[in-house]
């Protein structure tokens, strides 16, 4: 059996591996099967002819990763390439050259791209063999059918594939979800091998990791996390340290993206004693309640440096009714907590929740403004109605255009006010992510000391 896996091909320029495909891999050999992969990557590198601009896409050398103006360039160059290049033919060319047994597509965010969705659906019906689509968006159940019906898959899997692919080989059902693994340590490690791990728009190695699947809180009334995984369930702190000493020995890497969807404090605790003395960089999400100072500096000193807080909104009757669970004062002062234990602070807010009024969306940005001091950097998004969050099973009606006004009014009163909303340690970078300006600044801060 020979698997052909294609990335996911909204986003050519990537900040590291995809975890999913990881798993699929080391699964697939624990099946005793061949494996290889079509990177979104090897896409850029076959249609992006600016030998400079690809330089800065695809090596771990610092320096133009920082010039704003040749990042701003490198996206837009992209973009045009995503409409006009011929993927269609070089996705057949390069399942004709590999001639695999079974093609499966990631499909996360290239569903929300027609550009991409176009190609897809152009080339499936010339590939004379079985075509299966994974990925995130396939857990909902409008897009499953989308891609049997309108793009022409044969097969779409979903929930948690890697340990259940053979099952899925047996039976060979059109839709196969995944049942949940009770057991996380009984999963093999996830195997990044068939990436070229220096060829990212990153300045060093940084992979991603999951210790545990599922959210131990789910009841965001926005968020269709429990859609994919059903319960929390965690992996053991000796499997966690086994893991670390896999990637460092393994991959040579010191710097961990966790992609645990939401870190409590308890487990931020077990995280530092798996952590510690590791000498990793960790990169985490955080749910912004419960964490006192010394749990901060405890998870500081194993290792941790930027955490991601869901903060979502400043106003409290807003957190309230997305059921966030989260209270505005608490968060501040983890934040300024956080802050003095050197850790960095990203913050995630979003405008246009149904029921928030323009007052309560303008709290938000007075919590940033207030906050300054202790916020390195902010993503700021608009409210996405998305199937299987709870807003949307409770067959609420959102207008999509409101969230988007939302956003667009708050963002205008921001700039004409010229308010400020954080204050970065290390340089932004346009079309960056807090994890890639961190790892410059990490690495620039190595090479001049
Ligand atoms: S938004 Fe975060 S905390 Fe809320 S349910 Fe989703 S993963 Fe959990």
């Amino acid at each position: 059996m020979h698997f052909f896996i294609i990335e996911d091909l909204q986003n050519w320029i990537r900040g590291g591996p995809d975890m999913g495909i990881a798993y699929l891999t080391a699964a697939l050999r624990q099946q005793k099967a061949k494996v290889s992969l079509l990177s979104a990557t090897d896409v850029l590198k076959h249609f992006l002819k600016d030998r400079e601009l690809l330089k800065i896409a695809t090596s771990n050398e610092p320096d133009e990763k920082t010039n704003p103006v040749k990042v701003a360039c490198l996206l837009k160059k992209v973009q045009e390439l995503q409409k006009t290049a011929d993927l269609e033919n070089f996705i057949q060319q390069r399942v004709e050259a590999e001639n695999p047994d079974i093609v499966g597509f990631s499909l996360g965010h290239s569903m929300e791209n027609p550009d991409i969705i176009k190609h897809i659906k152009g080339v499936l019906p010339k590939l004379e063999i079985l075509t299966l689509a994974g990925g995130a968006s396939m857990n909902s159940e409008e897009q499953r059918e989308f891609a049997l019906k309108q793009l022409g898959f044969k097969h779409v899997v979903y929930g948690e594939i890697g340990n259940n692919i053979g099952e899925f080989f047996e039976k060979m059902p059109q839709e196969f979800r995944g049942k949940p693994v009770e057991n996380l340590d009984e999963l093999p490690l996830p195997d990044f091998s068939l990436y070229d791990l220096d060829s990212f728009f990153t300045p060093s190695r940084a992979l991603p990791m999951l210790t545990s699947r599922g959210c131990p809180w789910r009841k965001c009334e926005f968020c269709a996390h429990h859609s994919g995984y059903d319960r929390y369930r965690e992996h053991s702190v000796e499997y966690i340290e086994r893991m670390t000493e896999h990637y460092k020995n393994e991959y040579k890497c010191k710097y961990l993206m966790l992609h645990d969807e939401s870190l409590m404090p308890a487990r931020g605790l077990e995280l530092a004693n798996a952590f510690e003395g590791q000498g990793v960089y960790v990169y985490s999400y955080a749910y912004p309640r419960g964490f006192t100072r010394p749990i901060l500096k405890r998870m500081y000193d194993s290792g941790f440096r930027v955490l991601v807080w869901g903060v979502e909104s400043g106003c409290q009757r807003v957190l309230d009714l997305m059921n966030k669970g989260t209270k505005v004062n608490e968060i501040s002062q983890i934040l300024k907590d956080s802050y003095d234990e050197r850790i960095t602070n990203v913050c995630f807010v979003f405008f246009g929740f149904p029921g928030e009024t323009k007052e309560e969306a303008l709290k938000t940005v007075d919590f940033l403004e207030q906050n300054k001091e202790y916020i390195e950097r902010h993503s700021v998004g608009k409210y996405i109605h998305l199937p299987g969050t709870p807003i949307w099973e409770r067959g609420v009606k959102v207008n999509p255009k409101e969230a988007a006004q939302r956003y667009e009014e708050i963002s205008a009163h921001v700039k004409q006010n010229n308010i400020q909303t954080c204050k970065p340690r290390f340089p932004l970078i346009p079309g960056s992510s807090s994890m890639r300006e961190f790892l410059l600044y990490q690495t620039i801060q190595q090479q001049t000391t």
